[in-house]
């Protein structure tokens, strides 16, 4: 199995592979696994094909979770590998290590993870634990090597800091009135250059905006 297949195979369900590690006994990997490949949303086909899934359309909870573990675990199931999910725990598989591991993923200036291609976008739906030992292509330099770092000035109530994270200011802002936060997703991962070529569509960036408040208090 070529990484080139998987690739491809994952564009198939509007997902794309951000990275793979060969892991270690340091990585808490599923016994007999012999790489990692993290999966996040394919933009901008993403959306479109998750609005009309069945999940979505059911009205029952948390329906991106629910499309993951099917599509994923389908997928896992068709290569003898097993579908690992971020939500899954307590204990939970150690997504954020996992994704500094890939090489691919790296601690921003405002210590969110970046991607090499999704920017300050990048999520991921799931991984895939697969027995066998892919090659795996070298790791670009971090992108943020000789970026002037616009993501560090962006959020209007400088919730987002090299040290620090002020949850509490950043949902304050976000119910406020008419935040473009809410409706178009978080103006500091806005502000990443790789972001923005990304093809991440508003709806999308505003659904998980609206998981992430929660209901009104
Ligand atoms: S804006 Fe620049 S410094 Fe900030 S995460 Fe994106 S690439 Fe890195
Ligand atoms: S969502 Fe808006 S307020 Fe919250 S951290 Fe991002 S830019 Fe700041």
């Amino acid at each position: 199995m070529k990484l080139a297949t998987l690739e491809h195979q994952a564009r198939r369900r509007h997902l794309a592979v951000l990275g793979g590690f060969h892991p270690g006994p340091e990585d808490s990997a599923p016994e007999g696994t012999g790489t990692i490949l993290m999966l996040g949303p394919d933009e901008p086909g993403f959306w479109p094909a998750f609005t009309a899934a069945p999940e979505y359309r059911d009205g029952q909870p948390d329906p991106m979770d629910r499309w993951s573990k099917r599509v994923i675990g389908g997928w896992a199931a068709t290569l003898g590998g097993t579908a690992l999910f971020p939500s899954d725990g307590p204990p939970f598989a150690p997504f954020y290590s996992w994704a500094l591991r890939t090489g691919r993923i790296h601690a921003s200036p405002i210590r969110l993870l970046v991607h090499d291609a999704a920017g300050l976008m990048v999520s991921f739906r799931g991984a895939l634990a697969l027995p066998a030992r892919l090659d795996l292509p070298p790791a670009p330099p971090s992108p943020c090597e000789g970026c002037p770092a616009p993501c560090l000035t962006a959020c209007p109530v400088e919730a987002l800091s090299p040290e620090h994270y002020d949850l509490d200011a950043c949902r304050d802002w976000l119910r406020g009135p008419g935040t473009d936060c809410m409706d178009r997703g978080c103006r500091a991962r806005r502000a990443c250059p790789l972001s923005r070529r990304h093809g991440r569509l508003d709806a999308q960036s505003a659904f998980h905006m609206r998981a992430f408040l929660g209901p009104p208090a």
